[in-house]
């Protein structure tokens, strides 16, 4: 009980988190699995999440119905379970329309690493397109098919965008998908500053792998756990270390 108790508490902060990081604005959601039921996860019902409290967290079953808590759910929860049913090890899942990566969901131009701290969101980003499989839709993800195209479509990477709308990425901890979805916005940022003024050179495949290996070696006070901490203080908490 304790475990679900913290679990709540650390992905309320993780909302607060993102709204003041402006990943998420009114929309985007934060969910994490379920500590003790894998076959669950954790997210707010329907809330914007700069308001979200430990009362608003509701509990599903992977496929999207509502195994625990009161209100009305996000629509787009079905993103986040199908992430979980797809990928065992993945903990928590970020979804957000943060602006500046929305760009590189219709141009057909990689969004891609071009520094250091940005190699968490993957060498390789690609875009879903709900057209490919479901026509015209309202490009929203709004039932566990579109979810698990989606979460295919993600396959085994970190980040993935979706064509005029926005963008998911996949973590092993709450705040390694805290840190990349993050990112993902700064390297966005950053992309459209360095192409407006010429040819990038990226991060290379073996520049991200090597960074990665070392942010997931997770050295207290280093890379994840270090960021926590500003954005914990960032967004009006305590730091807990
Ligand atoms: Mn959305």
């Amino acid at each position: 009980m304790s475990d679900l108790k913290s679990a709540i508490d650390e992905l309320v902060i993780a909302n607060r988190i993102l709204a003041a990081e402006k990943v998420c604005d009114a929309f985007g959601h934060v969910s994490i699995r379920h500590p003790n039921d894998p076959k669950k996860f954790l997210l707010s019902r329907g809330r914007a999440p700069e308001l979200i409290e430990a009362a608003d967290i509701m509990q599903f079953h992977l496929d999207g119905t509502a195994a625990d808590g009161k209100g009305k759910p996000y629509l787009e929860r079905f993103i986040h379970g199908a992430i979980y049913e797809l990928r065992p090890e993945v903990q928590a899942v970020v979804h957000s329309h943060s602006y500046s990566v929305v760009p590189f969901s219709v141009i057909g131009e990689p969004l891609r690493p071009i520094m250091h701290v940005c190699a968490t969101i993957g060498a390789e980003i690609p875009v879903w397109d709900p057209q490919d499989n479901f026509g015209d839709t309202d490009l929203l993800v709004a039932d566990i098919d579109q979810g698990r195209d989606l979460a295919k479509a993600l396959g085994t990477r970190t980040s993935v965008l979706m064509r005029g709308h926005g963008s998911t990425v996949a973590g092993g901890s709450l705040r390694e998908a805290v840190y990349a979805a993050v990112m993902l916005e700064v390297n966005a940022q950053l992309q459209l500053k360095a192409q407006a003024m010429g040819a990038v050179k990226f991060l290379t495949p073996g520049e991200i792998e090597k960074i990665r290996a070392r942010q997931n070696k997770g050295r207290p006070g280093e890379g994840f756990d270090r960021a926590w901490q500003y954005w914990l203080r960032h967004a009006g908490f305590p730091t807990d270390e």
